[in-house]
């Protein structure tokens, strides 16, 4: 069977045959039930579904809810059309793909339009009852029992499914809210580079890289030269573009996979995984260059700023401070011979 035009059987696992089997064994399908059910469409839910969607939405528009979905794109009409066909269709050809496919679209659209789940549970109640009402003026009484059965059933696969939709709609939703506050959190707010708990993350990951694969890993401390007066000069806000462009300028300055954090005010930890002091003491070259090579625009006025870096390369065994107070013993060094330069430390 071709299963392509399936993706939402494909994403719950419900192309494999065995577990649309399972689920059926699980709410009790039995063999007749196809039969009951038959005579329920055609003689109950066909003909008065009409009756049973008016009397279904007169329900649904009492809850609070139904306002809040309609507010969010949902059309009553096509909402009634949607239920009279699922009336009209009630199980039929509930082992097949197209079933399980249509319940799962269900759950999805249900949770796209913000329906809580608890509301789609309480519709399923009501319209089991409106239902109930319906077979008891159609249908006699063994047959109505058997059918009525089968209904439940049926109503209760469609709710399994609907729910597995919910849930995964959840889940995602939750999944993509932590990843958009794990990302923040990664990132320094203002200048887009990572933070310092994420650069210190990384410095983690070099040293233990270093550890099992026996490649080395160096860090560089960037630290803008006189910093402070362009702040008492051109003003604070000033000062904030100024340390945006820099931390640009030092993202470009460096390869794609070496990391690029603000460790402090204008001082930036650069940590380069796999590389070794000489590559490390080129790129920390690389960003002073970069800082010096052109001035700073600031609203009509340009400002000359130059950087000093001091680069280590980390020993075996050693942690992220240790590396990190080395490369800052470094920095204090290329102040200290008159800044605009890079010093190495070496060990
Ligand atoms: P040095 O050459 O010795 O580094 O001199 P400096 O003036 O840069 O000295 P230092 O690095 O100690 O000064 C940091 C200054 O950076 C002090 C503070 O006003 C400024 N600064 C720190 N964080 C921010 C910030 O987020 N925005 C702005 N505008 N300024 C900041
Ligand atoms: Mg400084
Ligand atoms: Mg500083």
């Amino acid at each position: 069977m071709r299963e392509e035009g399936y993706p939402l059987c494909r994403r719950f696992g419900f192309d494999d045959p065995a577990r649309r089997e399972a689920r059926l064994r699980l709410v009790d399908l039995a063999p007749g039930d196809a039969e009951h059910l038959e005579r329920l469409r055609r003689e109950v839910l066909e003909p008065r579904a009409d009756e049973i969607v008016a009397r279904f939405h007169d329900h649904l528009s009492e809850d609070p809810s139904y306002a809040g979905v309609m507010a969010r794109g949902g059309d009553p009409r096509r909402l009634q059309a949607a239920h009279r066909h699922y009336l009209c269709g009630f199980g039929q050809g509930y082992e097949g793909l197209d079933y399980f496919e249509s319940r799962l679209r269900m759950g999805v659209v249900h949770a796209h339009y913000g329906v809580p789940a608890g509301v789609y549970l309480g519709a399923c109640a009501a319209l089991a009852g409106l239902v109930r009402r319906a077979a008891e003026e159609a249908l006699p009484a063994d047959a109505r029992a058997r059918a009525l059965c089968a209904f439940t059933r049926l109503l209760l696969l469609d709710a399994s499914l609907v729910m597995e939709a919910y849930v995964q709609a959840e889940v995602a939703e939750l999944a993509e809210l932590v990843a958009v506050e794990r990302e923040r959190a990664r990132t320094d707010g203002l200048t887009g580079v990572r933070s310092r708990a994420a650069a210190l993350e990384s410095l983690e990951e070099a040293l233990s890289r270093m550890a099992l694969e026996r490649v080395p890993a160096s860090v560089v401390m960037v630290d803008l030269d006189g910093f402070k007066a362009v702040n008492d000069t051109w003003g604070h806000p000033a000062g904030d573009a100024v340390l945006r462009e820099a931390a640009q300028r030092i993202r470009a300055a460096v390869r794609d996979f070496d990391v690029v954090g603000r460790y402090g005010g204008e001082e930036f930890l650069v940590v380069l995984a796999g590389t070794p002091l000489d590559v490390a003491r080129r790129i920390a070259e690389r960003i002073r260059a970069r800082i010096e090579e052109s001035p700073f625009a600031v609203g009509d006025g340009r400002i000359e700023l130059t950087t000093s870096a001091g680069v280590a390369e980390a020993a075996p065994g050693e942690g992220p401070a240790e590396v990190i107070a080395r490369a800052d013993r470094a920095l204090y060094e290329a102040k200290r011979a008159g800044r605009n330069r890079v010093r190495v430390d070496l060990g």
